[in-house]
């Protein structure tokens, strides 16, 4: 899902090693300007202002990156874990340290109300770097013994540089998700944020320097997808990729790294289905489907966005949903009370109320919501809408807002052809106190996780991805380091 902002040139002026308000790429350990002298807006989506400058980078910026990384690989690789372990753990310690002006950065960079920063983002950013710092110390390797006649052992070794592309919706939180297992299994990197959100990635290139990380393991390089992201799609020297983003833009991306037969792992979108049977804990299932549906305004892949409800509760849902999407507290996302913040850019406004319109057509009806609400900055109301079949395109496309559609559904066999009619497969949450019917149901739906009776308990040892056209490949614990090292298989003859 490409929505981009209107962007401007700014002038480069003498930039100072820690900017705030002009960010630079960071390139080997230090603060280095765009070649191109280029950059772009940085809009704060609550009070539509500028917030800082950052380089539009191009194919240079990357060249220079990789170059940075490659020169920094054979030394880090070479580092024992313990002390690579130490440098995440310092990193991780930093953020914390740093804990509240992230959360501002992440929520004046991003819209989301801050508390969710402070609950969601800024929390597992410290524990992406905790969990790959001690993964590593606790990894095995497999041995097969051939009879008599040989012992092979298995070597996992890192690859080198890793290219790293986040999205905008859970900056940090994604892009650490991604540097964390990567530089633990001893490859450098060059991760890219997204052009929209660009502010915590900066404030963790200072705090690497305060880490002690050493130079061209870690190289942030700022700058637009199809420029910037795409040179650091098809750079020869970059032998793994791991993106998260839109499915559109991740075939873009696959596309790129084909032909030189990178190892490419794909988080892509996501259009998830909550399941609500009779027998629900309905107490528990609507506060969470609805926080499932209008968390960070929508704009998690994982949302559960598609709620179906059996027939006989279709109606208490439905009314839950109402009176919850009303009650929720829509503001300034720097207010400890907001409960949903602004809308990522003004172009991504216009793709959300676009559905709603669309829901119109298709014979939807806006129970509530549906506007954008009547202040500077890109807020849209939480909208529920009901009456669509399962198969028109409001159910079908990935919206990325603060749109639910609630369906009615007579039994589980139908309810699981609703849930699998998409191209989509990311995420899917059942709820039943039926704890057979809870397995059968896990089992029959296509997606990469299932959550039963409970929305986004994350554990991060668990594998992580997309079914379908949400992704290829895990990530998350051991999968994670599986895919950032390369196996190689010793034998040795007895
Ligand atoms: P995009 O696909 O537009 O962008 C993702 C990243 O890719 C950005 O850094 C973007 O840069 C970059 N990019 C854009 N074009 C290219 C290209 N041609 N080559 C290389 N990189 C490129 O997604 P959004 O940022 O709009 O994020 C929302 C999407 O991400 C949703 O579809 C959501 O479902 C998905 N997502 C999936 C998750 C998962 O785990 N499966 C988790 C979170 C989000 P720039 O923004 O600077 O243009």
């Amino acid at each position: 899902m490409g929505t981009s902002r209107s962007k401007t040139a700014a002038d480069a002026p003498e930039m100072p090693r820690f900017a705030r308000h002009k960010l630079q790429n960071f390139i080997n350990g230090e603060f280095v300007a765009p070649k191109s002298g280029r950059y772009l807006d940085d809009i704060n989506p609550a009070t539509e202002e500028v917030i800082a400058a950052i380089p539009d980078s191009d194919a240079g910026d990357v060249d220079a990156a990789v170059a940075a990384a490659r020169a920094a690989f054979r030394s880090w690789s070479l580092t024992p874990a313990d002390n690579r372990s130490r440098l995440l753990l310092k990193i991780a310690d930093l953020i914390e340290k740093n804990f509240e002006e992230l959360a501002r950065l992440e929520s004046a960079d991003n819209g989301k109300p801050i508390s969710l920063a402070r609950r969601l983002d800024i929390p597992r950013a410290i524990a992406n770097f905790r969990f790959f710092a001690t993964a590593i110390l606790h990894q095995a390797s497999e041995a097969h013994l051939t009879d008599s006649t040989a012992l092979n052992y298995t070597l996992r070794q890192p690859l080198g540089v890793a290219g790293l592309i986040a999205p905008w919706n859970l900056p940090l939180y994604l892009l650490s998700w991604k540097i964390a297992p990567a530089i633990a299994a001893g490859n450098t990197c060059v991760a890219k944020p997204s052009e929209m959100t660009p502010m915590t990635a900066n404030r963790l290139a200072e705090l690497l320097i305060e880490a002690g990380m050493p130079q061209g393991v870690i190289n942030i390089v700022h700058g637009l997808g199809p420029t910037a992201g795409a040179a650091i799609a098809a750079h020869r020297d970059v032998p793994v990729l791991s993106f998260t983003g839109g499915t559109a833009t991740g075939a873009k991306v696959a596309a790129a790294a084909a032909p030189l037969f990178k190892k490419v792992s794909l988080e892509l979108g996501g259009k998830n289905p909550t399941i609500i049977f009779a027998d629900a804990d309905l107490e528990e299932a609507i506060p969470t489907s609805l926080r499932a549906a209008f968390w960070n305004q929508g704009e998690i892949c994982l949302c559960g966005s598609r709620v179906f409800a059996q027939r006989p509760v279709f109606d208490k849902v439905v009314e839950g949903f109402f009176h919850g999407a009303k009650s929720l507290r829509i503001g300034d996302p720097l207010d400890d009370g907001t409960q949903i913040g602004a809308l990522i850019s003004a172009a991504h406004v216009d793709k959300v109320l676009g559905y709603v319109e669309l829901a119109r057509k298709e014979g939807g009806k806006i129970f509530t919501g549906g506007h954008r609400v009547e202040r500077r900055g890109y807020f849209v109301e939480p909208t529920v809408i009901t009456g669509l079949q399962s198969d028109c395109r409001v159910l079908q496309e990935e919206i990325f807002g603060p749109v639910v559609t609630i369906t009615p559904f007579d039994d589980e066999a139908e309810v699981i052809a609703f849930a699998n009619s998409t191209r989509y497969g990311l995420s899917s949450s059942v709820w039943t106190r039926d704890l057979q019917r809870a397995h059968r149901v896990a089992a029959a739906i296509e997606s990469g996780t299932v959550w039963i009776n409970c929305w986004l308990l994350r554990d991060l040892r668990v594998p992580f991805g997309g079914a379908k056209e949400s992704g290829v490949g895990r990530e998350g614990g051991f999968d994670s380091l599986e895919f950032f090292t390369e196996a190689k298989n010793v034998c040795v003859k007895l």
